[in-house]
């Protein structure tokens, strides 16, 4: 049963989009609402938690939102990209492997078959897991609206808040892209939670960079479900940047980062479990780059 300020949202009209021009015309006076997966929307809706508005517009004919390829140095993904295709596309396992291994710790078959990685960043969740290894590669998001040029913006600042963004109501995500990765590009993705996958994370890391000689630059340290947003830990990031990884190091990078983090008790963990697991995956991960 709902608590008694919540209330099952009502749809009033459905707009089945068979091109990207339809689906920005139906959502241009800010009044629709994208539907990707629905694997998010209709838990939403059900629970009366959701924001949904009133008219409900279905991306999935919209062929200009798919699509994985590399073009010049830059790979590109629609928005309506599915888990199950992020682990299928032989482009990802070329350039991104680390988005695979994100995407295999990412639910169940049946959910992967429907989640897409426009509506994991869309969402906002400080849980994402997708968001992590794509911030990870220093993506841009593609934003679309009717009228207007696409505009990008780096992933790293599009959260403002659980569940907000900087997504105004008539736009949409229309790809998300990134550089080609170094050939010492190296990064890693961890998830904590009481199962592998099918489960929301209760801590995640991703940690990439380029890695020689047991230094890791260019370091990007990003944490999912220990704060409002995912997030950048940019204080550690400094410290580890150009600096051989020794146990001194560890031990410095650990506690800085463990200041930058935020998290709270709830009904998946407590705020000192999260503390522990993310200062186990940090060192875990520092440690294996020493051995590279
Ligand atoms: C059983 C279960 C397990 C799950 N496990 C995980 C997990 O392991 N890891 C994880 O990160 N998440 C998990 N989720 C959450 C969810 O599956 C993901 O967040 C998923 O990627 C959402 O994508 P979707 O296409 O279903 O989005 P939808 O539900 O269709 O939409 C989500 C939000 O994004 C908006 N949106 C969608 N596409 C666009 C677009 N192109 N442009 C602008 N706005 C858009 C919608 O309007 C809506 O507000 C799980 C959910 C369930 C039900």
């Amino acid at each position: 049963m709902l608590p008694q300020n919540k209330v099952p949202l009502e749809i009033a009209e459905y707009v089945n989009a068979s091109s990207l021009e339809m689906a920005l015309e139906a959502l241009a006076d800010g009044q629709g609402t994208a539907f990707a997966g629905g694997s998010d929307l209709w838990a939403q809706k059900d629970n009366g938690n959701g924001r949904i508005r009133s008219r409900l517009v279905n991306l999935n004919r919209v062929s200009e939102l798919r699509g994985i390829g590399e073009s010049n140095g830059i790979v590109r993904i629609g928005a309506l990209t599915s888990v199950s295709e992020i682990l299928e596309s032989e482009v990802l396992v070329k350039y991104a492997p680390l988005l695979q291994r994100a995407a295999d710790h990412f639910a169940s078959n049946q959910i992967r078959n429907v989640a897409t990685i426009g509506g994991n960043i869309a969402n906002a969740s400080p849980a994402a897991d997708i968001v992590l290894p794509l911030m990870g590669l220093g993506s841009e998001i593609e934003i679309c609206s009717k009228g207007e040029q696409p505009r990008n913006l780096a992933l790293t600042d599009f959260f403002t808040g659980p569940g907000e963004t900087k997504l105004e109501s008539s736009e949409l995500i229309s790809a998300i892209s990134f550089k080609t990765p170094d050939s010492d590009f190296h990064g890693t993705f961890c998830k904590s939670g009481p199962r592998p996958a099918l489960e929301i994370s209760i801590v995640a890391m991703c940690l990439a960079g380029n890695l020689r000689n047991g230094t890791l630059d260019n370091s990007r340290l990003i944490f999912g479900a220990v704060g409002p947003t995912p997030m950048r830990c940019t204080g550690t990031e400094a410290l580890i940047d150009s600096r051989p990884i020794d146990d001194e190091l560890i031990g410095e990078a650990l506690d800085i980062m463990e200041g930058e983090i935020s998290p709270i008790d709830d009904f998946r963990a407590s705020k000192w479990y999260r503390i522990q697991m993310a200062r186990t995956f940090l060192e875990q991960e520092l440690n294996a780059c020493c051995s590279r």
